[in-house]
């Protein structure tokens, strides 16, 4: 008998058997389908010997002190600001979109208060930004939008700008400054072992256990516990009982060379050429010393293992029918990136986790109140 069965062992499921074994004395059953803990956050060291993520580039930050001081209980930090090279007319520029983007591109030499000009000059008037097109021919113009977003978001999503919601190109800021860093959170850091090592500091507690290689499916009527907190995708819980929610994933192919650096920036975009959208270095962002270096390579695609919900406005609708139906299901709390169909960060499945979990102490203590 368990208090919680936990399916899905990446953030938000590690993070809520973590607080509820070491806050509430709870006993969890964490599952996950996958052979190993951290959902898509998981790195694991390659044949040559080096740190990589499987399922993509990870590198995290955040806005918030608390999440980060959650974290640190688990895991020391490699301080690490990121940064993004496009490749666009044949060039190398800074990306997102800074004066240095501009003036390199076109030749100029504005300021910071020309290229504002130069924006406000080309950018399109629109009154209700509602698509990531809008978003941002908006800000920069319809020429930077066709050079940079256009075609890289085709490429990741298999849809136009147009059809996607605002949120998605926004969040790529467009900046008149000298600014070159992707992210500008206060909390930008790898963790220093590794993000699986900071899982595994996690889950290290006895009254979490941990059920690799399983989908929890296949033993849901055999074990007993009290309440549920699932992490998968909310459409298949429900046997995609109204169709199915639209994820979009990615296929990775890694690469290892014989020497030591393959490119000269941690990821490099490709909105243009190729069918993949960026190379990721993985030495620039765990800071690995090798002389042997690695790479991924990531190709969108439809099918796949479900890693991004598609923001738009007709998933969304159907999203909603499939959280009326999560809120009517008792015991059982739906938490993360698929099973609250959210694009979000790391940090933000760790703020929803941490959210959930205060809700379900406060409900005990309400309880015990009564
Ligand atoms: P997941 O990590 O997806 O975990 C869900 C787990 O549930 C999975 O391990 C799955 O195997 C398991 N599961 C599903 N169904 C079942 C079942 N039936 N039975 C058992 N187990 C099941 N965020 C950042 O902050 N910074 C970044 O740089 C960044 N880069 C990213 C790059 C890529 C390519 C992707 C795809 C995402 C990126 N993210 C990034 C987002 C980040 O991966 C997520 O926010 C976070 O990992 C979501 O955690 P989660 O626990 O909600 O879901
Ligand atoms: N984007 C783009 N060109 C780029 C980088 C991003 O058009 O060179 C758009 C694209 O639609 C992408 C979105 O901005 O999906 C968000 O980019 P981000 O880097 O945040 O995506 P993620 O790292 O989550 O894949």
């Amino acid at each position: 008998m368990f208090d919680y069965l936990i399916v899905g062992a990446g953030f938000a499921g590690s993070v809520l058997a973590e607080r509820l074994a070491s806050q509430m004395n709870r006993s969890v059953l964490l599952c996950d389908k996958r052979p190993h803990i951290g959902g898509n956050a998981y790195d694991c060291y390659d044949d040559a010997g080096i740190l990589i993520h499987k399922y993509g580039p990870h590198i995290f930050h955040t806005a918030s002190p608390r999440i980060f001081r959650y974290l640190s209980q688990f895991t020391g930090w490699r301080p690490y600001e990121h940064h993004v090279l496009a490749h666009v007319d044949g060039k190398l520029v800074p990306f997102p979109i800074n004066v240095d983007t501009v003036n390199a591109l076109y030749g100029t030499s504005y300021s910071p208060a020309e290229v504002e000009a130069f924006f406000a000059r080309v950018a399109e008037p629109i009154k209700h930004c509602r698509t990531s097109e809008d978003a941002v021919v908006s800000k920069v113009g319809r020429e930077l939008y066709e050079k940079f977003f256009r075609n890289y978001t085709r490429k990741q999503w298999g849809l136009d700008p147009s059809e996607l919601d605002a949120a998605v190109a926004s969040r790529v800021p467009a900046r008149t400054n000298h600014d070159s860093r992707y992210f500008t959170d206060e909390f930008q850091a790898m963790p220093l072992r590794g993000y699986t090592r900071m899982f595994e500091n996690m889950l290290d507690h006895k009254n979490i256990r941990v059920l690799l290689n399983t989908d929890y499916r296949e033993f849901m009527n055999e074990v007993s516990f009290r309440e549920m907190i699932y992490t998968g995708p909310v459409d298949a819980f429900f046997d995609f009982r109204y169709g199915k929610l639209p994820y979009r994933s990615i296929e990775f192919k890694f690469d290892t060379h014989d020497r030591e650096v393959f490119q000269p920036n941690a990821v490099i975009n490709y909105p243009n050429e190729h069918d993949y959208t960026r190379i990721t270095e993985f030495k620039y962002l765990t800071g690995q010393e090798h002389p042997k270096t690695s790479v991924v390579y990531e190709f969108p695609r439809d099918e796949g293992d479900p890693y991004y919900p598609v923001p738009r406005p007709e998933n969304g609708e159907l999203y909603r029918k499939y959280k009326a139906l999560a809120e009517a299901t008792p015991n059982v709390r739906f938490v993360g990136r698929l099973a609250t169909y959210r694009y979000y960060n790391m940090d933000q499945v760790v703020g929803q986790a941490l959210a959930t979990f205060d809700q379900i102490r406060e409900a005990t203590l309400d309880g015990a109140a009564v």
